[in-house]
This record gives structure tokens, sequence and C-alpha cells, in this order.
């Protein structure tokens, strides 16, 4: 085990419901979801939040994005639409310093969040 919640996850020694694994990012489902549809996309790389992304991250944060348009799409939620997020610090409500993407969907998403 790390000191890392999601770099346990990707390296399969804690449990998750995984939905996608490319190699390089890894999509599991949230485990306290707060919306029929709640994926988490992050990269097996430990990095700590979009605030520590440099240009040298530039392909795999596209590569997230285009994990979570296909997830959407997957699970049918591309023409309702969703919300992308991600969260940095604590005043961004970050609880678990790992990069990732909150892919949100399958009902209507208020504005603004809490
Ligand atoms: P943050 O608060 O950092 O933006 O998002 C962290 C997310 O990780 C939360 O939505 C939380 O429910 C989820 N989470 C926390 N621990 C686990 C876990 O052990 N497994 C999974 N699948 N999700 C987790
Ligand atoms: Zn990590």
């Amino acid at each position: 085990m790390s000191d890392c919640l999601f770099c346990d996850i990707v390296a399969r020694t804690l449990p998750a419901t995984i939905v996608h694994d490319d190699g390089a990012v890894l999509a599991i489902r949230d485990i306290n979801p707060q919306a029929p549809v709640h994926v988490l996309v992050l990269p097996h790389e430990h990095i700590e939040s979009a605030a520590t992304l440099t240009a040298a991250h530039d392909g795999l944060w596209a590569q997230m994005l285009h994990m979570a348009q296909a997830i959407a799409r997957d699970e049918g939620i591309e023409q309702s639409g969703y919300r992308l997020l991600t969260s940095i610090g604590r005043d961004g409500g970050q609880t678990v310093p790992h990069l990732h993407l909150h892919l949100l969907g399958g009902r209507h998403m208020m504005w603004p969040p809490g």
C-alpha cells in the first residue's frame, strides 16, 4: 500500500469498480455516487491536481478527456449532457490529492455547486 488511495487502486492493491483502463488512464465508479452516473477518470501517474500539470502532461490530460467522452457515450448520457469537473486543493473541495476528473450525469446538474 502507498500513502495514496488512487495509486493503490491503480496498482490493484485496493479494490474498485473499474470502468476502463488504457494503461495510462483509469476510470472507476465513485464509491459515494452523487448522480446516477459518477465515474472518476484518473492518470496512473501520481499527479497531485490539475494545478501541478505541466506542458509535459498535455497528452495525458487530453487522454483523460477523451476517455471521459467515450464513457459518456457508453453510459448513454452523451445526448442528455453531463458535467466534467476537477477539484483543486482545500477550497476547491479536493479530498483525494491525486488528479481526477469527475464525470457526473443521468440527472440535471445545479449551479452553483456547493
Ligand atoms: P475529490 O473530493 O477529491 O474531488 O473527489 C474524491 C472522490 O473520490 C469522492 O467523490 C469520493 O467519493 C471518491 N472516493 C473516495 N475514496 C474512494 C475509494 O476508496 N474508492 C472509490 N471508488 N472512490 C473513492
Ligand atoms: Zn496517487
